[in-house]
């Protein structure tokens, strides 16, 4: 997910309570900006590691697409490479993103 887990401390608002004296309350909330507004969903007990497992998929996610679009760049700067030997993107199925990047990495690093 593209959200930051973060631990906010606050007060509840709730007269006399301890967090009036100081001794502020503590949750973890995950939190993202979406069209100008930021949008923050609190994190239930148990569930932080699975959230923060997601926020790091999201990271790694990002690399990978800036690692391929690196070699992509690079492959369209590159002469006389034919489409034929370009890797080729088969419409009737949908798990050949993956595929399509291995061969496109295979294909710069024979290249180079
Ligand atoms: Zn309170």
């Amino acid at each position: 997910m593209r959200a930051s887990v973060v631990q906010r401390q606050f007060r509840c608002g709730t007269p006399g309570c301890r967090c009036t004296k100081g001794e502020r309350h503590q949750d973890v909330i995950a939190t993202r900006s979406l069209n100008g507004k930021t949008q923050t969903v609190r994190i239930r007990n148990g569930r932080e590691t699975m959230a923060r497992e997601w926020a790091e998929n999201w990271r790694t996610l990002q690399s990978i697409v800036a690692e391929l679009t690196a070699i992509e760049l690079e492959i369209l700067r590159l002469p006389k490479v034919t489409s034929q030997s370009l890797p080729q993107k088969k419409d009737n199925e949908k798990a050949d993103l993956f595929v399509y990047i291995t061969n496109s990495i295979c294909l710069c690093l024979v290249i180079i």
